[in-house]
């Protein structure tokens, strides 16, 4: 395996696995939708390596856009997917993108006919949209419940991952494919963008929650997603899908982390994580935008629990802590102008 094509190269989680293949001797071709943009963002460009890093023009919405792109490659991670809770036009810009653009991409690796292997960037969204009361999640898991109306964001990621199993059902090409399935991935940026993810972190410093909910995240370092990835392409009895995930910590032990890295932020102190305060959230819930308003109704007091053993056990993960990788997310967000102190 020598070419890895990475879609959505100036994305969070595949900056970080551009360094990590990089620092491993890949050669790297990276998909943007638009040049110019990539080509402000010199922070690529200064990666140890960089001169084995490409970047070309794809987008996931034109088909065959990715055909050129997966040529001469060895192997893919599609990583490309928008990622908003809030959004006007769930299909068209979440579904769509996501389902079409897997496809794409998928076919463009069979055309390209050296791809040996491709890693696809899901989402613990395609396991469940509701924690579960009776069971700890684990790869077996499938989210039946989210729609265009519910969790859309977790829809799209969920039709976007049955649409490449069924891909590989029907069309049986010559490569495999293996499925990341992380929680809440948090670090820091390569890039200035602010990510969706460490966008709740900082928004937990801006008085924009409350009070301290009933919720509860699995943690992932954004640089030990990248390694997820790498593993996946490098081991090869891989299989299937891995759940990737480390730490749970519920918003009360979030909060505590962050009061640590940022003494004088607005952090929320009221206590609204006990049955009745969480009963009034739900209700309260109706009133913010429908995106925010469905992920709580289905996550508030919901005991979260998962079983990350496959990934540890046939890939060799071990995962940083989670209060580690949340005191540099914010360190970096503080650098890069996200939360001011
Ligand atoms: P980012 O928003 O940083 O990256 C998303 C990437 O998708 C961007 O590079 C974006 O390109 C690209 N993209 C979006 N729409 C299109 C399009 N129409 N054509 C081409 N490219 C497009 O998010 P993350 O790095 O966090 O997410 C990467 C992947 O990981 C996604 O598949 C996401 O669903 C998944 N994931 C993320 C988690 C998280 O907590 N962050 C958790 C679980 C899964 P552009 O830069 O041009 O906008």
């Amino acid at each position: 395996m020598t070419r890895v094509l990475i879609t959505g190269a100036m994305g969070f989680i595949a900056s970080h696995a551009i360094a990590d293949l990089l620092a491993h001797g890949y050669d790297v071709r990276g998909t943007v939708r638009s040049r110019p943009k990539a080509l402000l963002e010199a922070a690529l460009a200064r990666l140890p390596g960089a001169e084995r890093l490409e970047l070309v023009e794809a987008d996931l919405l034109r088909e065959g856009s990715f055909d050129k792109a997966a040529q001469g490659c060895d192997a893919v991670f599609h990583m490309a997917s928008p990622y908003a809770v809030n959004v006007k036009d769930p299909q068209r810009e979440l579904v769509d993108p996501a389902v079409k653009g897997t496809l794409n991409v998928l076919q463009a690796a069979v055309k390209a006919g050296s791809v040996k292997r491709v890693v696809l960037t899901s989402s613990f969204a395609a396991i469940t949209d509701e924690p579960p009361a009776d069971h700890y999640l684990t790869e077996s898991d499938w989210n039946g419940k989210s729609s265009l109306k519910r969790n859309p964001y977790y829809f799209s990621k969920t039709e976007a991952e049955k649409a490449a199993w069924r891909f590989m059902d029907s069309v049986k090409p010559a490569f495999d494919l293996i499925v990341i399935n992380p929680f809440l991935v948090i670090g820091p940026s390569y890039t200035r963008a602010l990510n969706e993810s460490n966008k709740m972190l900082a928004d937990m410093t801006k008085g924009v929650y409350p009070g301290v909910l009933a919720l509860a995240w699995g943690f992932v370092d954004v640089r030990d997603v990248a390694r997820a990835h790498v593993l996946a392409l490098e081991t090869p009895g891989a299989t299937g899908r891995y759940l990737c995930a480390g730490e749970i910590l519920s918003m009360r032990q979030t909060v505590n982390v962050l009061r640590k890295a940022l003494p004088n932020a607005k952090l929320p102190w009221l206590p609204l994580n006990y049955s009745f305060a969480t009963t009034l959230v739900k209700l309260i819930s109706f009133t913010q935008p429908s995106g925010v308003g469905s992920y709580l109704r289905s996550h508030l007091g919901r005991r979260l629990r998962y079983d990350s053993g496959k990934i540890r056990r046939e890939l060799g993960m071990t995962f940083r802590p989670a209060a580690e990788s949340i005191t540099e997310a914010v360190a970096d967000m503080v650098a890069k102008g996200h939360i001011k102190v």
